[in-house]
C-alpha cells in the first residue's frame, strides 16, 4: 500500500494554484496534526494494518509546518501505519521555507527523498507565478538537503508560463541540472478557473506562450534531459537510472493507496477488479466532521469497464506502457477483447507502439494523449 499525507498549509498562495492549501492558518497546525492522527486511528480500525511500501508527504507546503509539529504528526500516523523497511519516503518542500530542523526531523522519521518546488530560474517569472522564493533560496535548500544526507532529490519545473521564452526555459533546465538532482518533474502550466493567474489571462493583462512554443519547450525538455542522463519515464517525469518515483509509479499502476488529511484521496482495493475510491472533504469543517463521525467522504466504486479504462489511461502515461500480461492478470481477459480494434487503429496511425506484449504511446501519441484517451473511451 502507498500512504499519502496532505499538508494544507503554505506561506502564501501562488497565483496559479488551485490545490487545497491556505496561508495564514499557522495557528491551526497543531489541531491539524490531532485530526490527521485521529484519522489514521480510524482508518487502521476500519481497514487493519497493511504494509506501507511508499510514503508521500505532500501539499501545500509540508516544510511550513514546524519540525516539532511534523514529528508529532508523523509519529502519530506511523503508530498505525509504519513504513516497511526500504520504503521510499518523500517529503515535499519549497525553497524559502526549508529549514535544517525540519530536514533533521523528517530524515529522523525515515524521509529518504526530497521534492523541491523550483519552478523557474528567473526572478521575474517566479514573481509572476506568485512564488515566494528566488534562485538563491533554491541553491540554499539544495545545499542544506545534501548536507543533511538527502541522496534522492527531485526538482519541479514549470513551462508554458506567461512571458517565458524558449531561451528562458532552456536556462531553467540548465540551472536545474547544474544542481544535480536525481529526478526532475516538468509540468506545463494549466490556468485553473478561479485563480488570480486565470483572471489576469482572461483580462488580457497576461498571455500564455503559443501552443507551438509550449510544445517546443516540452520537446526540448525531453531532448536536453536525455542528453544529461535523465530518462523520461512518464509524461512529466524524468530520472537518473534507479530514481524513478516509486510512489507515483504505484499510483499509475493502481496500487492501493491510503490518503490522510484534508482533500486526500484513497483507493483501497476491495476484491478483484473492483476498487473503492474515497475522497476527504476539501474544507476544514467537512474534514473535522469526517473525523468526528467517520462519515462524509465522497465515495466512488470503480469497477468493470471503468477499471479497465483507468488501467489503460494511467498505464499509457508511463513510458513502460500497459502490459498485456498484467492486464490479463487483473481482469481475466485479453486487452484485445474490449480494446483490440481501437488499439490497432491508433497503432496504424503511428500513435501507439505494440512491442513485446506492451502497448505504449509514441512521441507523437504523447503530444495528443487526451484525444487518444477519448478515442479509447468511446
Ligand atoms: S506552494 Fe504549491 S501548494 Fe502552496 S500555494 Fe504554491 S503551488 Fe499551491
Amino acid at each position: 500500500m502507498e500512504l499519502y499525507l496532505h499538508i494544507p498549509f503554505c506561506r502564501s498562495k501562488c497565483r496559479y494554484c488551485d490545490f487545497t492549501s491556505w496561508s495564514g492558518r499557522e495557528n491551526r497546525m497543531e489541531d491539524y496534526a490531532d485530526l490527521v492522527i485521529a484519522e489514521a486511528r480510524e482508518r487502521a480500525d476500519a481497514i487493519g494494518s497493511m504494509a506501507v511500501e511508499t510514503v508521500f508527504i505532500g501539499g501545500g507546503t509540508p516544510s511550513t509546518v514546524p519540525a516539532e509539529t511534523m514529528k508529532r504528526l508523523l509519529d502519530g500516523v506511523f503508530r498505525y501505519f509504519p513504513p516497511a523497511g526500504g520504503a521510499e519516503f518523500t517529503g515535499e518542500a519549497n525553497p524559502g521555507t526549508l529549514t535544517k530542523a525540519w530536514l533533521d526531523v523528517m530524515i529522523g522519521t525515515g524521509m529518504n527523498r526530497l521534492s523541491l518546488g523550483m519552478q523557474a530560474a528567473q526572478p521575474e517569472l517566479l514573481r509572476l507565478l506568485g512564488r515566494i522564493h528566488g534562485m538563491e533560496d533554491v541553491h540554499a535548500s539544495v545545499d542544506m538537503a545534501r548536507a543533511a544526507g538527502i541522496r534522492n532529490l527531485s526538482l519541479d519545473l514549470m513551462f508554458g508560463i506567461p512571458d517565458q521564452t524558449e531561451a528562458l526555459w532552456q536556462e531553467s533546465l540548465e540551472e536545474a541540472v547544474a544542481l544535480e538532482p536525481e529526478h526532475l518533474s516538468c509540468y506545463g502550466l494549466i490556468p485553473e478557473e478561479g485563480t488570480p493567474l486565470k483572471r489576469s489571462l482572461d483580462s488580457g493583462e497576461l498571455s500564455l506562450p503559443e501552443e507551438e512554443t509550449e510544445r517546443a519547450m516540452y520537446d526540448e525538455a525531453i531532448r536536453f534531459l536525455a542528453s544529461r542522463g535523465y530518462a523520461q519515464y512518464e509524461i512529466s517525469n524524468f530520472a537518473r537510472p534507479g530514481y524513478a518515483c516509486r510512489h507515483n509509479i504505484g499510483y499509475w499502476r493502481r496500487v492501493p493507496y491510503l490518503g490522510l488529511g484534508i482533500s486526500a484521496a484513497s483507493m483501497l482495493t476491495a476484491d478483484g477488479e473492483t476498487a473503492l475510491r474515497q475522497t476527504n472533504p476539501h474544507t476544514w469543517e467537512g474534514y473535522e466532521a469526517v473525523i468526528r463521525t467517520g462519515r462524509g467522504r465522497e465515495e466512488e466504486t470503480v469497477t468493470g469497464e471503468d477499471a479497465r479504462f483507468e488501467t489503460l489511461m494511467l498505464g499509457l502515461r508511463m513510458n513502460e506502457g500497459v502490459s498485456e500480461a498484467e492486464y490479463r492478470r487483473a481482469f481475466g481477459e485479453a486487452i484485445t477483447v474490449r480494446y483490440g480494434d481501437r488499439l490497432e487503429s491508433l497503432r496504424a496511425r503511428g500513435l501507439l507502439l505494440h512491442e513485446k506484449g506492451v502497448w505504449k504511446l509514441t512521441r507523437r501519441g504523447m503530444d495528443i494523449q487526451n484525444s487518444i484517451l477519448v478515442e479509447l473511451m468511446d
